[in-house]
């Protein structure tokens, strides 16, 4: 490992186990560790006594500014030490991972990109659902649910996405899913197309829930669909009934929902 050196890794969804050899090597011996939000504190125990751990997420009322974090691992870098710039998953899946090694490049410090185990692929693996299936599933899409479709500059064209894969994997969907959801049903899937929650993956606090497409895009969730979620579309969502696997304190993470679709709108897809 080197001396003024970046190293962009992924510290994947939350259970330390699930790190990389890599990473967790390389959490032992930096001497700067900044890391986002989502990286677990489980994963942080990891990091030797003394090294600095600066977090680089966002805070109430409080935003680190991309520029700043650039600023900081440029300083850090030219001071000779070894700077780990810790993302959650995987640091290039929407995680920036690019930018900071564009930045790092145009001012000459060396780096190295560490790969992650996303949330992406570890949510649904947690929770029991296999991405990809013989029978249910040949394509799959990693789609941000960010920005709102009523936002008016969209850069997701969610009627396209709805026919671009058997299986849509959304990311940061949890602010909008319904009007996402509508937005799918328009592009023509069926409102009885499962969809799996993952909340929390691969920490003590996951649960996992199932619903339709329509009640779900009708607002038909008990309770908020809470960041930061992982949210499955597609037949194979609903093998999480079979294999469900993951257990906290012995207990089940696929939680009951009561959803409740209300009648009263048409379901204009069947
Ligand atoms: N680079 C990260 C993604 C960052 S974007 C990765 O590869 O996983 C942040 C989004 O990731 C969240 O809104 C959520 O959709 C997802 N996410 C990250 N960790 C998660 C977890 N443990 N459980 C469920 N979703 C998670």
């Amino acid at each position: 490992l080197s001396k003024g050196k970046v190293y962009i890794a992924g510290a994947g969804p939350g259970d330390p186990s699930l790190l990389t050899v890599k990473t967790a090597e390389l959490l032992r011996v930096a001497d700067v560790v900044i890391y986002d939000r989502l990286v677990d504190p489980e994963v942080l125990k990891i990091a030797r006594d003394g090294a600095r751990k600066i977090y680089a997420g966002k805070r109430a009322g409080e935003q680190w500014i991309q520029e700043e974090i650039n600023a900081l691992m440029l300083a850090e870098a030219k001071k000779g030490r070894v700077v780990l710039r810790l993302k959650g998953g995987d640091p290039m899946i929407f995680g920036r991972g690019g930018e900071e090694a564009e930045f790092l490049r145009l001012h000459g410090v060396d780096f190295e990109i560490v790969p992650g185990v996303t949330s992406a692929l570890a949510a649904p693996a947690m929770a029991g659902i296999p991405l990809t299936h013989r029978l249910l599933s040949s394509s799959l899409l990693i789609v941000t649910g960010q920005e709102a479709p009523s936002k008016g500059k969209r850069s997701v064209d969610w009627r396209l996405a709805a026919g671009a894969a058997d299986t849509l994997v959304i990311l940061m969907g949890a602010g909008n899913f319904p009007e996402v959801a509508a937005e799918l049903i328009s592009g023509g899937l069926s409102s009885k197309t499962p969809v799996a929650v993952v909340e929390w993956a691969a920490t003590p606090r996951q649960r996992t829930r199932l619903f339709t497409l329509g009640a779900l895009g009708m607002g038909g969730a008990d309770d908020e669909i809470a960041p930061p979620s992982v949210i499955v579309v597609g037949r194979v969502a609903s093998l999480a009934k079979k294999l469900d696997w993951f257990r906290v304190d012995g207990k089940t993470t696929l939680k009951k929902n009561k959803t409740r679709p209300r009648r009263a709108r048409a379901d204009r897809s069947s």
